[in-house]
This record gives structure tokens, sequence and C-alpha cells, in this order.
């Protein structure tokens, strides 16, 4: 037996079961997976390794998941930050039809770079993520060293590309990537969400989760008042009610947001041994009302659910920001309702082994244990912001940043070592970056500069936009609100 790495003399978060927590720690690493967790011992700088590294000062801790992600518009960071959630969603909605059409291809690429490169840098060692045009996302993230979930999103109201189109795509891209990469890429399928799609989808997308009973369902559930209308609309009594009478409310499906989830619906989600990706960000930043529910995370935890963090749409509010959802999700909930929401403790499971579980994967990442992957990150937390070091948990989800990462190892591999990437080029990177994103500026007439951001005109903006599926969309949910309220 040879050991590959030896990180020793550090302080290790092991995000266990029992939540062990070591002030002077050595992990072991071998073949990619961590054969040892243990206090340091004396020998430990001198042991027989291929890389030996000295932990003093570093906090060593499972690596991040974002459990719930969009990436192929990242160059778009800074676009969207002072529009109001009209002209937000309007511009969206214009460029994803065209990106499903294939005419941003040159952005969403870099994209996956920019996004992989910050990701990483920032301790996030596995994305699930949910775009457009995922090869090209497999494909960045495979190279990078990175673990990936990807997959195609699907809707046949929310833009208007034919449907066959779509589970055609959709199909080939997971006979391509799934389980690719040493089996660090994953395909996920990906009914776009509960508000866009008709019952036909969700019913095709049940078929063909029966071809691949491998893959995760990954969607979007609960997320606006328009969810369980929508539902109602497809002949069910509800949001989940609907994905069950299809078959796909299981333990395959990981769903973001469940903003809007009743006691009942918390039940129906734990018996089914589903999980859920919260994602405090995007709901504080676009906040769609002045009353809005907040996620009953607690709740779904207590009920037994797994929930894990994402940072969702990042470029629609600016941040790479993993740790920061925690703190996000903290503030928010205790902003809603009283202090006390959370325990620190629980806030770095749901950032490391509780978005592994959500993602089918918590028997091999999530934690630092003896056979387990070895995806791993090192924080430097000799430094004025972590002095003293006391309440190492609060410390991590309230306190630390991308910026304290300082090496990052996935399968054994180290990406990322004293700062610097290793698996990217990142010059070229920031090159191809600002080259599509003058590219795109200068196709769509969206000003993005050092000053901000104004998109194109309303008229240019609705020429773009798709019509036949959102004016159906429109037209179903208007109904479906009518016969609610007047029932015949
Ligand atoms: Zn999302």
């Amino acid at each position: 037996m040879t050991t590959d790495i030896a990180i020793h003399d550090a302080y290790v978060l092991t995000v266990d079961d029992r939540n062990r927590l070591y002030d002077r720690g050595t992990v072991l690493i071998e073949d990619g997976r961590i054969t040892e967790v243990r206090p340091s011992r004396d020998g430990d700088p001198d042991i027989a390794a291929g890389r030996v590294i000295d932990g003093e000062k570093k906090l060593v801790m499972p690596g991040l998941v974002n459990a719930h992600t969009h990436l192929e518009l990242t160059p778009l960071i800074g676009a969207f930050s002072d529009l109001d959630l009209v002209e937000m969603t309007s511009g969206m909605t214009a460029i994803f039809g065209n990106i499903a059409e294939g005419e941003y291809d040159y952005l969403t690429k870099v994209g996956y770079e920019l996004a992989a490169l910050n990701f990483l840098a920032g301790g996030v060692t596995t994305v699930n993520s949910m775009d457009v045009r995922p090869s090209a996302g497999a494909e960045t993230f495979g190279a990078a060293g990175l673990r990936g979930f990807f997959g195609m999103a699907l809707s046949d109201l929310f833009w208007d590309v034919p449907v066959d189109e779509q589970f055609e795509r959709a199909r080939e891209f997971i006979d391509e990537y799934h389980d690719t990469y040493d089996g660090r890429i994953h395909a996920t399928i990906c009914p776009h969400d509960d508000w866009s799609c008709t019952r036909n989808l969700w019913e095709r997308t049940a078929r063909l989760a029966a071809e691949y009973p491998d893959l995760l369902v990954h969607t979007h559930l609960l997320e606006l008042e328009a969810s369980n209308t929508m539902a109602r609309s497809n002949g069910a009594e509800d949001s989940l009610g609907l994905l069950n009478d299809v078959g796909l409310l299981d333990d395959r499906l990981v769903a973001a947001h469940f903003r809007l989830a009743d006691d009942e619906d918390i039940q129906r989600t734990a018996d089914a041994d589903a999980w859920v990706a919260h994602c405090p960000s995007i709901f504080c930043y676009w906040n769609t009302g002045d009353d809005v529910q907040w996620t009953p995370v607690p709740e779904l935890r207590s009920a037994g659910v797994d929930v894990g963090l994402g940072v969702d749409d990042h470029y629609w509010h600016d941040s790479y920001n993993l740790f920061g959802e925690a703190r996000q999700a903290r503030l928010a909930a205790n902003l809603k309702r009283s202090a006390g929401q959370y325990h620190s403790m629980e806030l770095v499971r749901m950032l490391t082994i509780e978005g592994a579980q959500a993602l089918g994967v918590g028997d091999e990442i999530g934690s630092l244990e003896p056979g387990k992957q070895a995806d791993v990150i090192l924080l430097d937390v000799d430094s004025p912001k972590f002095t003293p070091l006391t309440n190492i948990p609060a410390q991590v989800a309230n306190n630390a940043a991308p910026a304290d990462v300082e090496a990052v190892i996935v399968d054994g591999d180290v990406l990322m070592e004293e700062g610097e990437v290793g698996t990217m080029d990142v010059n070229a990177v920031r090159e191809r970056a600002e080259w599509a994103v003058e590219r795109f500026t200068s196709e769509t007439d969206w000003e993005l500069g050092i000053g901000g951001s104004e998109p194109p005109k309303k008229m240019a903006v609705a020429r773009d936009l798709p019509k036949r599926g959102p004016a159906q969309l429109l037209g179903r949910l208007a109904f479906q609100s009518v016969r609610d309220r007047f029932p015949f």
C-alpha cells in the first residue's frame, strides 16, 4: 500500500455522522479514496506518501456540493444585477429561446469554462446543473477534474423548441456522457419545472426515466404560485400529486426550491425519499412579492428529507459563493421566522453531505471518511478574519469565502494548490469569456460595461421572445385561475 497524499496537523472537519472535528488531524488518500482520518501523530510529516501537505493552520473539509445551478450563461454576470423582475425575466426568456436554437454556443461554451474555473477556485467540487446545451458542460467539468451532474432542460410551454427534438437531444446527451470521465460526470433527466410543462411532457419524461433507471430526475418544484395552478390545469390535485400520478415522486427526484411546500407536501416528499435543493439567494434577490412564503427547510429536514444548497442562476445575483448560500439560508429564515432556525453544523452538512445525499452519492462523497472518494478542500485559516479561531462550524457557515480556499482535491487528484488552478488554462478562459461577451453585446445591443448594464430596448426583446409556448402557458394559467375561483 502506498499513500498518494497525506495531509497532517490540520484542523479536520469530517462532517461524518458524529460531526467529528480534529484540532490536529491527518487525512490519508490512496487511489482516489480516503484511507484514514485520525488525530495526527508525531511522525506524520515524514510519512511515506507521494505528496505530503503540511496542514498546519489549514482547515480540511469535504468539497462543497452545489446542489442546483445553471451554468451556461455565467459570462453574463453583471448583466441582470440592476434590472427589475419584469426586465430580467423577459430578457432571460428571449436569451433562453435563442440558446435552445444554438444561437449563442460561443457564449455558453465559455460559460461552462468560467463556471468550472470559479467554482473550482471557490471549493465547489460537485455541481448539479440544468442547462440547455449541456454537452460542453460535461466536457469542461470532466476535463477540469471536477464532478458534475448535467442534464438538458425539457419544457413544452417555456420555449418553442419542438418536443420531439428536445427528447432526442436529451437522449443523445445521456448516451454520450453518462458515467464518463472516470464516473465523475453523470447525466440527469431534467423536466424544467412544474409551471411550464404539460402532463404530456411529464409522462414522456417518466418513460425516459424508466429507460434509464440509474439517472436522477432533476427539476424545479413548488417554486412559484403558478406551480400548483399549472398542476391543476394538468388534471392533478397539485404539483406533487402530478409527479405521483406520472410515477416520478421517488428517491431519484431532486427538486430545487420547495418554497411553497405545505405540511402535506413535506410528508409526501419524505415518504417518497425525494430530495430538495434550497437556493436562498435567488429568492431573496428576485423577491416576487412582499409576503413571500419562505421555504420550510427546518421542517423538511426534521421530516427526514436531506436538503442541499445551490446558487441557482448565479449570474442573476453575481455570486460564485456557495459558502454564502449557507449564510443566506440562515439570514432569510431567521428574518422571515425567528432566530435560531439552524445550528451552524446543520448548514455545513447542507453544503456538503446533504448535497451529496440529494444527488444520490452520499455514500461516495460529502464527508471525510475512510472508503469515500477523496473530494477534499483546504482553507487557509491563518488570517485575521479567522482570528481567534473559535467555533469552526460557525466560521464556515457565516464567515468563510471562496478566496479562503487554497487547495482542491477531487477523486484524489490535486486540481488546485496554493491558490493556483492546475487543470485549466486560466488566462485563456478569461480571454475567451471577454471575447464572448463582446460578441454577445454587439449582436444583441445589450450594453454591458464597467459602468453597468442596459438590456436591449423592449421592442427588440419582444421580437426575439418565443411565442407559441409562453402564450399557451399564460393562457392556461389564466384559465385555471378562473376555474379555481369559480369552480364549475
Ligand atoms: Zn434553477
